[in-house]
């Protein structure tokens, strides 16, 4: 007797977590040095030392009624106001403590965000390719994705198709730079132009369009590109953030949204945001993880080590003659199936013991993800894999 809904939405279950059980199943079977998994995006560096020594510290020193007691629902203050001052370091905003809500990671963030400002029947449009679990969380307020074709050379989104395709119901779009899965960064010219465009839509449509800046990849960039600070474009930018990659936390939960001032409605949206982080059922981000980040802000991942395996992979597809689109950020490469339907292609793959998504999970198909976030030997020895697969395809 489960939900309709939910009914749903096992059907539709996420097809990056099957292959992460089939993943290893597959490891059990033929011993993990045998098996290339490119499915999941879990991190592959350790977390920095110091958020290790942060966490010590912070037991150690700090009273545990404090530590670990309830605090507001946007979390405590003085992290707030910290993370608030790292941002206005770093980008020249204006934020303070009161901007600034902190969240279980990035999807808890997205799904306070949507409950805020979603409406059964509202439509939020999403470049494709995108994370597939948009559609989850839009689901869970009964709302929409609408989906915007990506130019095929670039991947930057097709912007005659955005425009279109906003409509009276359209309450947000979301943009995730850089992308999972494409690895691309949005280019300054592409944020302006969806600027313009949202500005003259809500004009048109007579009400507001928030631009959801999903982050969580942000420090992840390469060859000195840089990502800006996407409220510097657009006023109604809410930005969500998660340490889930910066800082390789995934399983610990923690990240942060924020509402500038000048966003339409901004003190109403702080609000509903920190009254959904308690009523859907996060209360607070994790206390002790809120005081641990706060000490961590200036610490950054190993972004050489995953440059090393963006270069090791990207060259050694392209030498076999697989079609590459080359990662500025993030740890992925989306690559194009030699055959229409790319499911074939993954299948095929796994005869090599190759796990790779099938690219229609992020709405895209005809492409595949490889997240890259391994051991670099991982990328070395999948290399005959690759090339019996190639060979296969006769590339
Ligand atoms: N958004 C994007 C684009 C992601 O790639 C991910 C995770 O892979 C998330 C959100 C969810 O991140 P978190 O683990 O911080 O909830």
């Amino acid at each position: 007797m489960i939900s309709k809904k939910i009914e749903k939405a096992l059907q539709g279950s996420s097809a990056i977590r099957a292959m992460f059980v089939e993943g290893k199943q597959m490891a059990e079977k033929y011993g993990a040095e045998n098996v290339y998994d490119f499915s999941l995006g879990n991190p592959a560096t350790p977390a920095p030392a110091a958020f290790n020594t942060a966490i010590k510290e912070l037991v150690d020193e700090t009273d545990p009624l404090v530590l670990h007691g309830y605090m507001e629902n946007a979390g405590y203050t003085d992290v707030r106001a910290a993370i608030a001052e790292n941002l206005n370091k770093r980008f020249g905003t204006k934020f303070d403590y009161h901007n600034v809500t902190m969240t279980v990671g990035a999807a808890g963030g997205l799904n306070i965000i949507f409950k805020t400002i979603l409406d059964p029947g509202d439509e939020v449009i999403v470049f494709a390719p995108f994370f597939g679990e948009y559609r989850q969380y839009a689901a869970n307020f009964d709302a929409d994705i609408v989906t915007v074709n990506p130019d095929l050379e670039t991947f930057q989104p097709d912007l005659a198709d955005f425009e279109a395709k906003i409509t009276e119901k359209t309450k947000a779009l979301i943009v995730n730079t850089p992308n999972n899965p494409t690895g691309v960064i949005y280019k300054p010219e592409t944020m302006r132009k969806i600027a313009e465009i949202l500005e003259k839509k809500q004009t048109e449509i007579g009400h507001d369009i928030y631009l959801i800046s999903d982050e969580p990849y942000r420090e992840l960039v390469y060859d000195g590109n840089e990502v800006d600070f996407l409220t510097k474009y657009y006023k109604n930018t809410i930005v969500g953030y998660s340490f889930s990659k910066s800082l390789s936390l995934p399983g610990e939960r923690i990240g942060y949204v924020v509402v500038p001032d000048e966003a339409s409605d901004a003190e109403d949206l702080i609000r509903g945001i920190e009254i959904s982080n308690r009523t859907l059922g996060f209360v607070n981000a994790p206390s002790l993880l809120q005081k641990a980040v706060a000490r961590c802000l200036e610490e950054q991942t190993d972004v050489a080590f995953y440059d090393k395996n963006r270069t090791m992979l990207y060259e050694g597809l392209t030498k076999l003659g697989f079609t590459c689109i080359k990662p500025e950020g993030a740890f992925y490469l989306w690559v194009k199936s030699p055959v229409e339907n790319e499911e074939e292609f993954v299948t095929a793959g796994k005869k090599y013991h190759l796990l790779m998504v099938k690219g229609s999970a992020f709405g895209c198909g005809g492409y595949v993800r490889l997240a890259y976030c391994v051991s670099p030997e991982t990328i070395q020895n999948s290399m005959q894999a690759f090339a019996k697969l190639a060979a296969e395809y006769q590339l």
